[in-house]
């Protein structure tokens, strides 16, 4: 024990398999992209990549170039496709790296093939189509320039459309009436880049929830990102027989006894109503515990569950355990699957009016991930 850090984000890569067999069983015919942004939604890139990778997922997704950059480092080969990056990014190190791109206009997609020409190789690019979330993308009245665009670059060698995609915007609702329009709307898009004469690109539309919900959808290629982790954004967890991969979990700092009355912590927002243990656990909103979790969210200590007491610190927060035994070193969960009694990440986002999305990848950098499971 003594070995053990104070605070850790424990990871089944067990779950990440699992979950991701589910997701390609849902897929059909479709391939499947592990989305492992952020750090793998903050349970760690790398070694979430390669147990997706292990259990069918055939390719990678990330948001930034260096985080596509990071994958290959770690000797990851699979299909990598990067999505978020603007004017000067570092085009000719992802081509020589044999990461695919993501070009939503004509300006972007020169700026590719003029490094592919200093690659000396050709870019893959996945041309992004606004369908409607009115984000990132290609509007439709200039799809077609885009579309010549990036054919012209294919006829001078310096690209290969190896995609054609775009993004929901109301997904988690799937059957939304806005998310069957863009789906119509990129099925038209895709056919007329065919028409055009792109040929073999993989056509990709669907997150995790269009994936798990909306089967016309799913195309050649999806693009899961939390269900891999086996979260829902909102919902129950247990939708779709997912398995949570990260528990959080900690060791007590210290356990005193106070009397009736005692104000706890900054602005004593929790007095104690009597004589009282107080638990003092040694993770705070440096580490991700929103700080909207105090007086709020639940922590699972021997086999109950404590709201936090109090207001949540940078480093630290308080709980009550009443006249419950405790001792420093006695460990406390968060959140976890829930297999054990202990709170589920759902019950955080329930109490806290968040998204699982936004706890997860908001895990600091000082909770140490150690991974469970087969690699
Ligand atoms: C984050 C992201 C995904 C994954 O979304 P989930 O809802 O987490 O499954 C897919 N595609 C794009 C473009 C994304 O940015």
């Amino acid at each position: 024990m003594s070995d053990e850090p104070a605070a850790l984000a424990r990871i089944s890569l067990d779950a990440v398999r699992h979950n991701t067999q589910l997701l390609r069983r849902r897929a059909g015919r479709a391939d499947v992209m592990a989305v492992v942004k952020a750090d793998g939604y903050g349970h760690g890139a790398v070694p979430v990549a390669r147990a997706a990778l292990a259990a069918g997922a055939t390719w990678l997704g990330t948001a930034t170039i260096d985080e596509a950059l990071r994958l290959r480092g770690a000797g990851i080969g699979a299909p990598v496709l990067s999505w978020l990056n603007g004017p000067g990014s570092a085009w000719q190190t992802a081509i020589a790296h044999d990461v695919d791109l993501s070009a939503g206009d004509t300006a972007l997609l020169a700026e590719i093939g003029r490094a592919a020409i200093r690659a000396g190789t050709t870019a893959r690019v996945h041309l992004k189509v606004d369908t409607g979330l009115g984000r990132g993308g290609c509007p439709l009245a200039q799809w077609p320039a885009l579309v010549d665009a990036a054919l012209k670059g294919e006829a001078d060698g310096t690209l290969r459309v190896a995609g054609l995609w775009s993004h929901l915007g109301s997904a988690d609702d799937p059957h939304d009436p806005r998310c069957l329009a863009q789906l119509d709307l990129f099925r038209a898009a895709a056919e007329f880049a065919g028409r055009a004469g792109v040929r073999g690109a993989v056509r990709h539309l669907a997150n995790s929830a269009a994936t798990l919900t909306l089967p016309e959808a799913c195309f050649d290629l999806v693009r899961p990102g939390i269900a891999l982790y086996g979260l829902w954004p909102e919902e129950p967890l247990t939708a779709a027989d997912l398995r949570p991969a990260m528990s959080l979990r900690a060791r007590l700092t210290q356990v005193k006894r106070v009397p009736a009355g005692q104000g706890v912590s900054y602005g004593h927002a929790y007095r104690t109503a009597r004589d009282s243990r107080l638990a003092l656990v040694p993770l705070g909103y440096a580490d991700g515990v929103p700080r909207a979790a105090g007086n709020t969210a639940p922590v699972w200590v021997s086999g109950t569950w404590h709201r936090i007491a109090g207001r949540v610190c940078m480093d630290q927060f308080v709980l009550d355990l009443g006249d419950t035994p405790a001792a420093p070193g006695d460990e406390v969960v968060l959140f976890g699957a829930g297999l054990d009694g202990e709170p589920t990440l759902a019950e955080w986002v329930r109490r806290l009016g968040t998204i699982a999305n936004e706890i997860v990848v908001g895990i600091g950098a000082r909770v140490t991930r150690v991974y469970t499971g087969q690699p």
